[in-house]
């Protein structure tokens, strides 16, 4: 299982630890931090297999960082805790979970916000068109074409219309395929939010 989008919009907003930390925890659904420090310790022995001959040499993760990274999840809602009194040693367990309907929501917004940027630079491109000398010294407004008396200013050669139709086409084609993604890529996701609220039920 692979969040790739997800991944790179964590990575975005926190750091590498916390894009691991987050994987666990959707891999998990639900951990306690002392036993995600290691899993992810396995996970960097494991990639470094064959290459470190000293295993004093891996560099390990502490579960101080893995708490930092939990709490920064909890702080933009994308992870929760359950506190557990242990019986015998009398201190508190955190069971950690992934909150799925906000991770989707996070995903879903980015999405938006990119296809929103597209649609405004579609617009620009359609509603202004440019002018440029042969050259191709600095693109002008019409109104600033019209005052120039369509010459340009650095080489005194003719202005014309600068054909932006391929920039268009390419914006165009770009808006079809993030709206046809706005709908898909999401079913792994979907699957988990299933398995997990069918895990609570059974409680
Ligand atoms: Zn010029």
């Amino acid at each position: 299982m692979s969040f790739s989008q997800l991944n790179d919009i964590i990575l975005k907003l926190t750091d590498e630890t916390t894009v691991k930390v987050l994987n666990v925890l959707l891999k998990h659904k639900e951990i306690i931090d002392e036993e995600m420090v290691n899993i992810i310790n396995r996970e960097i022995e494991q990639s470094l297999e064959g290459f470190s001959e000293d295993p004093e040499q891996i560099p390990r993760i502490a579960l101080k960082e893995v708490r930092k990274s939990l709490y920064k999840l909890n702080e933009r809602s994308l992870a929760r805790y359950r506190r557990v009194r242990d019986k015998e040693t009398g201190y508190f367990v955190y069971y950690w979970s992934p909150i799925l309907e906000r991770i989707i929501d996070l995903i879903i917004n980015r999405r938006k916000r990119s296809l929103k940027k597209l649609h405004q630079r579609l617009d620009y491109e359609q509603r202004n068109l440019l002018y440029v000398c042969e050259e191709g010294h600095t693109p002008v407004t019409f109104s600033d074409a019209f005052e120039l008396g369509f010459i340009c200013t650095t080489c005194g050669k003719e202005l014309s219309q600068k054909d932006n139709t391929i920039t268009i086409q390419f914006l165009e084609r770009k808006i079809k395929e993030l709206d046809k993604e706005l709908k898909t890529g999401l079913e792994e996701l979907d699957e988990l939010v299933e398995q997990m609220e069918s895990a609570i039920q059974k409680k």
